[in-house]
């Protein structure tokens, strides 16, 4: 017996990073044993603010499927699938749209923060602008009861709620899965330049996929306490980035403690702390490059996977449209 229903899944801009790790795909390779687990290359969503960069999301459907299998994501357990090949999505999207006010879209916390990350000032792309109902499709048309997400999901899924219920509500019947967000330890990794998130479009990650010495240079690189200057002062361990990475990657605790204590207290230098991050964070990373690397010699064999978790998913999706159709009552013949 399976406890549930999951769907989550990543917008293919880019490889996935270490927020990504720490925020969805832990969760989701342990889910897999006990869900029933749908993850989704969201390249419909992606288009939304990459319409003129098409091949820029072809050609990371490859590379973050290879990011999947390489953490553990397993195609047995897991189905993955291409979000723009299962029509009964953008169908539901359009009958969620006259469900929502313009007004609500706008103040969406969200999108308001990823407008102003993006530079669109007033020219932002109407799709952009519904995306989130567009994800409230993705999540209900599989009748997900979780979705493990990072924070910044978090009013993505609340906008998802409301849909539901005022679905539910008009159509009687109870059609639709009210979902609930599943935050990791780590609900928000900032990235390595101090910044609050982690996010490919800050240019500020650490790839799953970076080699050894990128990562080397990177953690060499990070932000630390501007105001520890010399080895001896007293050095701050709030919105560090290196202790807030061992605090979500080191598995020796006490360790992490000891190092803290003994930074605020002064004498302990950031690359002391840095060179003891940078062998955590190889200790991680470098079995899931070797599954990566073994994966990558056979593309042919990926794309099947996708095709088949594809075919699963629309026929999956298919069922509750019939249901929605019928709720609706516009399944006329
Ligand atoms: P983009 O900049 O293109 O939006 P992104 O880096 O934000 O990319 P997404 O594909 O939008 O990545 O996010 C996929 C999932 O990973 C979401 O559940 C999101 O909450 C989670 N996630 C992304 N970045 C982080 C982070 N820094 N910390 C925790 N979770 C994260
Ligand atoms: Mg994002």
């Amino acid at each position: 017996m399976k406890k549930g229903i999951i769907l989550t899944g990543d917008r293919p801009t880019g490889k996935l990073h270490l927020g990504h790790y720490a925020g969805s795909l832990a969760s989701r390779v342990k889910l897999q044993d006990e869900h029933r687990q749908f993850v989704m290359l969201a390249d419909a969503q992606a288009l939304t603010d990459n319409a003129e960069h098409p091949e820029k999301v072809r050609e990371n459907i490859l590379e973050v499927t290879l990011d999947y299998l390489a953490v553990g994501i397993d195609p047995k357990k897991t189905t993955i699938f291409v979000q723009s090949l299962v029509p009964s999505i953008p169908e539901l999207t359009m009958y969620f749209l006259n469900l929502v006010t313009w007004n609500r879209l706008k103040h969406n916390p969200t999108i308001k923060l990823e407008i102003q990350h993006r530079g669109f000032g007033e020219d932002v792309p109407a799709g952009f602008m519904v995306y989130p109902v567009n994800q409230a499709a993705d999540i209900t048309i599989f009748k997900a009861d979780f979705v493990p997400v990072g924070e910044d999901q978090l009013p993505i899924l609340e906008q998802t709620t409301e849909l539901v219920r005022k679905f539910n509500r008009l159509y009687k019947k109870e059609v639709l899965v009210e979902p609930k967000a599943l935050l990791s330890q780590v609900a928000r990794l900032p990235g390595i330049d101090g910044k609050a998130k982690m996010s490919k479009s800050l240019n500020n990650t650490i790839n799953l996929s970076d080699s050894a010495d990128d990562v080397a240079k990177k953690v060499k690189g990070m932000y630390t306490d501007p105001g520890h200057l010399r080895v001896e002062d007293p050095g701050k361990i709030e919105g560090n980035c290196v202790f807030i990475y061992l605090d979500a990657f080191a598995t020796d605790v006490e360790k992490v403690a000891e190092m803290k204590e003994h930074y605020q207290r002064g004498g302990l230098g950031d690359s002391v702390v840095k060179k003891y991050l940078l062998e955590v964070l190889q200790a991680l990373l470098d079995p899931i490059r070797k599954r990566r690397e073994a994966w990558a010699k056979d593309p042919g064999a990926v794309m099947e996977i996708l095709r088949k978790g594809t075919d699963v998913a629309r026929e999956a999706a298919h069922v509750t449209m019939q249901e929605v159709r019928e709720a609706m009552k516009i399944n006329y013949f």
